[in-house]
């Protein structure tokens, strides 16, 4: 119950006003209520992870029994646990469950529920759900459809907002799509434009164009990608702005015509069109700024007749200071935690309230804005393959504590598998401050201390970026993470590196001499998820306590921002007396490192090295003929694996990929990038093809993404056929040479 904590830790006269204030039920209220003329008693909630918990939570808090539902692939999820009932709606592919309208309506029938809160996501955004709720006498936790409606179209919500006198880019949001008309309206706006999908999400579909020779071939991909992505091909195109910020307006509105604005969010760190780090207020914005774009945003709302909570999106030239309207989320936004922090507000309460006929229970001039707060979406994906989503299992996940100030919002536990079939998100972190600094003090350390070991994950990366210069002035645009690609991937004769590289020699040491010492301890049946006979800890000749023997031991390190890159590591270890280890390294001319160890359980220990201690925590798992060891240790996260030891003949130089992940696949294959489901294949077998050119496309939640060959030569043994679902060990094809 983080939120409550919070709102017990803080003191801000304006905040313990507005905690004492009560809704008011109004009397009159003509508005629908749940249920026969009674409030809201039981919610179901048709989502999954981390929202639905969230939803829950609040929920529980106010007395509200909850319904989970749930596909066949999130039987044992937390939000099934964390509701009174759950109900099973079918298979995991989302279309089949979490999409399956009628599947959610018939569950809220059987439980009972009055009401159903869509989250983010899946039915959040379909008028026709939201109509059908109603239709059905189930109180639909958000907007009217007819809003949905009207801002599910670009083009059309752009011109409700240009009568609304809200500021849009300059462009062309009528209903013409003839390609010269097009042109010609280019050219008036001025190059360079942004031809976007008038149905579009998720980045897809959008195309720049530089100048007047590019227009016609953008603009026919564009509408045929449209057309295949969203089933409607109409575009509109507007002034491209090189430099902008993406900054959204927290909305609110009531069923009696109130509406208010919660201030602003800026989201501009973006990677692949997708926010993965949030923060309010926005940095270096001046207080009329604010109030100018709070004041558009309630305009926007209040022209679509909107209630509940609404995101109104805006981009912001940072040239010229001035906003325009890009598009309104007519939902809870995922990022809505750092508006409920500097406001010292419940979000999904309000909008269970407003569900329920009540007012909104502040006005305009009584929001509170306190503080500062950032949130970091942390991800399964691959920084080192462009961001792709990544799939497996949390072997182990100890997030951070959270406190009146840290929240973090979950949808996982321990052992949990993050499957192709949803978003990859694992958690956010949501932390607060006095200011900007302080959040971002307390950011930087729970991202040091969010401990996530089973799958790639995107924490190392957060960490860099929340450390960067830029970012720590609040210099944020939407282009950050390509414009500043130097300081934030690895460059291996960077200072960062090198020093990452040092502790990673420490970190190494002391993993083995924490297994040393486990193995000292434990009788060898008691070592947690390594497979022992494999393991060279077990090798022979075997490792033996107590004897001076000296061991060398072979580690790979993971250097996690360089393109999967394993880094080899050697080093001995002797036992010198009880829990007393020296580690030597092979090539290093430095003296061997003395190292105490002291067990403290649960993959806990203490260290006394070179004159200092520091506490650390191991976990490890075994997982694709490797053990992996994680270790974190001061301000640092570190992975190494070693090698099973059944000796695997290893041939493939081909991508450059380390000897024992390609052990036992043929030369010139190509292996999927990531999990997900092949949508085209673009070549046959036996034909030539170059270096670089597109052999299949692969889509994976929200995104496609599109595999080339890396040479040139043959196409043989294509293995995959559209509709194929595909894992990230699945060969796609081979190349040979010619
Ligand atoms: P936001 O600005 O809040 O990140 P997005 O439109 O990018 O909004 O998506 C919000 C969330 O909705 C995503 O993080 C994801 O969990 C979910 N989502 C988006 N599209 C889909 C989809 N096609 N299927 C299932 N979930 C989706
Ligand atoms: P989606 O529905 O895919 O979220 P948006 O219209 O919200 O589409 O745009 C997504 C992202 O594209 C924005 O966050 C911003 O980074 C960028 N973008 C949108 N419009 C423009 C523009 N006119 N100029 C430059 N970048 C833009
Ligand atoms: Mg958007």
């Amino acid at each position: 119950m983080a939120w409550a904590i919070w709102r017990r830790g803080l003191h801000h006269p304006s905040i313990r006003k507005i905690n004492s204030y009560v809704f008011q039920r109004k009397a009159s209220s003509s508005a629908p209520e749940g249920g026969a003329g009674k409030g809201i008693e039981k919610i179901l909630v048709a989502n999954r992870g981390e929202i639905a918990c969230r939803i829950m939570r609040t929920a529980r808090r106010l007395g509200i029994r909850t319904v989970a539902v749930f596909s066949d692939a999130d039987r044992d999820a937390l939000h099934v646990e964390c509701a009174d009932e759950a109900v099973r709606i079918g298979p995991p592919p989302a279309r089949s469950s979490y999409l399956n309208s009628s599947a959610i309506i018939d569950a809220a029938h059987r439980t009972g529920a009055q009401a159903i809160h869509p989250g983010y996501g899946f039915l959040s955004e379909s008028a026709d759900f939201a109509q059908l709720c109603e239709a059905e006498g189930l109180n639909f936790i958000g907007p009217p459809a007819s809003a949905i409606r009207d801002m599910g179209d670009k083009s059309a919500s752009k011109r409700i907002m240009g009568a609304a006198r809200v500021p849009l880019v300059p462009g062309y949001h009528g209903d013409q799509q003839d390609i010269d008309f097009l042109k010609l309206e280019a050219e008036k706006i001025g190059y360079p434009i942004l031809i976007k999908p008038t149905h579009g999400g998720g980045g897809k579909g959008m195309r720049i164009v530089h100048s007047p020779h590019e227009f016609v071939d953008s603009f026919l991909s564009a509408q045929r990608e449209a057309a295949a992505s969203f089933g409607v091909s109409t575009v509109l195109i507007e002034k491209y702005i090189t430099h902008p910020r993406h900054v959204e307006v927290q909305v609110f509105g009531d069923k009696h015509g109130n509406v208010i604005h919660l201030y602003e969010r800026d989201c501009s760190l973006q990677r692949r069109h997708q926010k993965i780090i949030e923060e309010a207020p926005a940095p270096n914005v001046v207080n009329e700024f604010r109030s100018h774009l709070g004041e558009a945003a309630v305009a926007a709302a209040k022209a679509v007749g909107y209630y509940n909570a609404g995101t109104v999106e805006f981009i912001m030239d940072t040239a010229s200071g001035k906003f325009y309207f890009m598009e309104m989320n007519t939902r809870l936004q995922v990022e809505h935690p750092v508006t409920e922090m500097i406001v010292g507000q419940d979000l999904v309460e309000w909008q269970i309230r407003v569900a329920n006929g009540e007012s909104l229970p502040l006005n305009q001039s009584q929001v509170p804005l306190k503080g500062h707060a950032f949130e970091a979406r942390i991800y399964a994906e691959n920084i080192s393959r462009g961001f792709l989503p990544a799939t497996g299992s949390l072997h182990y996940y100890c997030p951070v504590s959270i406190s009146p100030t840290v929240r973090v919002e979950t949808g996982v536990k321990q052992g949990d598998t993050v499957s192709m079939h949803y978003d990859p998100m694992i958690a956010k972190l949501v932390v607060w401050g006095e200011n900007r600094n302080a959040a971002l003090v307390k950011l930087k350390d729970c991202l040091l201390k969010f401990q996530v070991a089973g799958l790639p994950t995107n924490i190392c990366f957060l960490h860099r970026l929340a450390n960067h210069w830029a970012f720590e002035k609040g210099l944020v645009e939407t282009h950050f993470i390509d414009h500043f690609k130097q300081d934030l991937f690895n460059d291996s004769g960077s200072k960062i590196a090198t020093a990452t590289s040092a502790a990673a020699k420490f970190g190494a040491a002391f993993v083995t001499a924490c297994i040393c010492e486990n193995d000292n301890n434990t009788s060898k049946e008691k070592l947690l998820g390594v497979d022992k006979m494999l393991s060279l800890w077990y090798a022979d000749p075997p490792f033996r306590m107590h004897h001076s023997t000296k061991r060398v031991i072979e580690l790979e390190w993971e250097n996690e921002l360089d393109s999967d890159c394993w880094e080899p590591l050697k080093l001995a270890i002797t036992h010198v007396s009880q829990r007393r280890y020296s580690v030597e390294f092979e090539g290093s001319d430095s003296s061997a490192l003395e190292i105490t160890v002291v067990p403290l359980g649960e993959g806990k220990y203490k260290i006394d090295a070179d004159g200092l201690s520091t506490n650390v925590t191991l976990a490890q798992y075994s997982k694709d003929n490797c053990n992996h060891l994680h270790i974190w240790h001061c301000h640092h996260h570190h992975h190494f694996r070693e090698l099973m030891t059944y000796g695997r003949s290893i041939d493939d130089d081909f991508d450059h990929k380390p000897s024992f992940e390609a052990a036992s696949r043929p030369k010139g294959s190509v292996l999927a990038p990531m999990a997900g489901l092949v949508v085209k294949v673009l070549v046959n077998n036996g034909i030539k093809v170059e270096e670089g050119q597109p052999i299949l496309v692969l889509e994976a939640m929200k995104m496609e993404h599109v595999v080339k060959s890396p040479r040139t030569g043959y196409i043989d043994g294509l293995l995959v056929t559209p509709g194929q679902q595909v894992f990230d060990t699945t060969i796609l094809f081979t190349v040979k040479e010619a």
